[in-house]
């Protein structure tokens, strides 16, 4: 079984000085694995493919695209229409019948973010839905987490996980229904609030998801678990769970699963990626002690800006020089914080780092080079203090189980047609599922997409792309990204809800390939 090891070091990372924190990053012993790699033209090929059918399906407007893709699109049209009529009429019924009740939850979550660890209310109006459906749910699991458990007779125990939370980003899509929210976030500091993720779109999908399930016992046996994870934006929420008792006061999965929205990938498709997923991300706050002084007479100071901004051009060749260009690292100074006036040499800088990377080695190669070069420009600046290097967050890479990823991309392309599956690149954000998975439990995480088709064909034509998740302007094409979401979830919920857990493991165990 893949990454049985577990991170026990991570409890004790944040807050500590630089050589214990890195001594207890638990860096795992998982090597590069192989993946495929697809060239960007045929993947912009691929884009338009599917915004072309996207429009088709959705979108009254198609000149645009025809101007830009007449053949393509036609040859699609003609594609999809076969396979899109393949789908049972049965599937695409249950999930009407439960649409406009998703779609009222996510205009209502939309408008109502809350920040991460703080997620109260979004949390009740998840319990109360899924206790009114028949699940047992359980409440204020790891702060503001819910496990709401459905049991149906003998079978695998299957996780579906949605986040909570929103971020302290003030939206700006102009939409109708645009959020208008403010709060205090964990600093006092007063912020806009958004669900620039899509978080929204997750729980609106498990919810109705949750639905269709527990009116169609006859459809799969097992134990369904769905969990709502809070504090997702800062990798808190499923160690949080976990800490809470998640494996021990419930059962334990045999498998867990979740999707994320993204606006690389038309509306109405799901993209797959075995293997490794994402990225391992470490969170960095650089301290770099100076000596403070008058800004007249700088040969009585210590200029901590100066060595910020030397160690900042300095850790921009660690990816471009130490790094084997056949690897990926990203080193990304996100803020600087220093000073207070003009005429006055502050007597320390911060800075706040994120570190994106794929192999462990080369994390702990580029975490290593962090403190090399950032300690060796304080001592060349003659700096009162080494530098003070603190980890204050950190997440390993999720990796999809491969015979999963092969079994359930059957699955996917037979409830939302062939067309409508494809396989993605890994990408360079990063989050906390991956704790899950290093449980021992098999996972699968993929990509909803949630950009609007036509104006997807038109970024990918004007060389742009569209604001991504984060972005004030992330706007997902909620119709059909939502309902999209909810057949693909039914339809690998009923999938691995099926024959003895027992049988479950064996098959799962016999197509995984161990990750070195
Ligand atoms: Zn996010
Ligand atoms: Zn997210």
């Amino acid at each position: 079984m893949l990454l049985t090891r577990l991170y026990t070091a991570r409890a004790v990372e944040k807050y500590e000085s630089y050589d214990e924190s890195f001594a207890g990053v638990g860096l795992g012993t998982r090597g590069q694995t192989r993946y495929v790699r697809q060239n960007m033209s045929s993947k912009i090929l691929r884009q338009n493919h599917f915004a072309a059918w996207g429009t088709a399906r959705y979108h009254p407007c198609i000149m645009k695209l025809v101007t830009l893709l007449p053949l393509l699109f036609l040859f699609m049209a003609t594609l999809t229409a076969t396979t899109y009529a393949q789908i049972p009429a049965s599937q695409k019924r249950e999930v009407e019948a439960v649409y406009p009740e998703a779609h009222a939850l996510y205009l209502d979550l939309h408008q109502n973010p809350e920040l991460s660890s703080h997620e109260t209310q979004t949390a009740a109006k998840l319990a109360n839905r899924l206790r009114n459906l028949g699940y047992e749910v359980t409440e204020h699991v790891g702060g503001t987490g819910i496990v709401a458990i459905l049991k149906n007779g003998a079978g695998p125990t299957v996780m579906l996980r949605t986040e909570l939370d929103a971020l302290p980003v003030e939206e700006k899509t102009g939409l109708a229904y645009a959020s208008k929210v403010r709060s205090s976030d964990d600093a006092g500091r007063d912020v806009g609030v958004m669900h620039a993720c899509g978080h929204d779109l997750h729980m609106a999908a498990i919810v109705a998801t949750a639905a269709i399930m527990a009116h169609s016992e006859d459809t799969w046996h097992g134990t369904l678990m769905l969990i709502g994870q809070p504090a997702e934006e800062t990798i808190a929420g499923a160690k949080a769970m976990l800490d809470d008792g998640l494996l021990r006061r419930f059962p334990k999965p045999d498998v867990a699963v979740a999707l994320h929205v993204e606006n690389v990938l038309p509306a109405g498709v799901v993209g797959i990626t075995p293997r490794i997923y994402n990225t391992n991300a470490d969170s960095l706050r650089i301290t770099i002690y100076g000596k403070g002084g008058h800004g007249s007479a700088p040969q009585t100071a210590i200029d901590p800006i100066v060595i910020a901004a030397r160690t900042i051009l300095a850790l921009q060749t660690i990816a471009s020089r130490e790094v084997k260009p056949q690897e990926m690292a990203v080193v990304t100074v996100g803020y600087i914080r220093a000073g207070a006036k003009n005429n006055i040499i502050p007597d320390q800088a911060e800075m706040g780092l994120t570190v994106r990377t794929n192999k462990d080695k080369v994390r702990q190669q580029v975490l290593a080079a962090i403190s090399r070069i950032t300690k060796a420009e304080a001592e060349a600046a003659d700096a009162p203090r080494p530098p003070l290097i603190e980890r204050y967050e950190g997440t390993d890479l999720v990796y999809n189980d491969p015979a999963l990823a092969q079994r359930l991309r059957g699955v996917l392309e037979s409830a939302l047609g062939k067309d409508h599956v494809v396989s993605e690149d890994p990408i360079t954000a990063s989050e906390d599922f991956s704790y899950f998975v290093e449980q021992g439990i098999p996972g699968f995480y993929f990509s909803l997409g949630g950009a609007d088709p036509e104006k997807l064909a038109q970024a990918i034509a004007a060389g742009t792309t569209l604001p991504s998740n984060h972005s004030p302007l992330f706007a997902p094409d909620v119709d059909p990204a939502l309902s999209t979401a909810i057949e693909a979830e039914v339809a690998v919920l009923r999938n691995l809800l099926r024959g003895s857990a027992e049988e479950f493991r064996k098959t799962i165990a016999a197509g995984t390939t161990t990750a070195p």
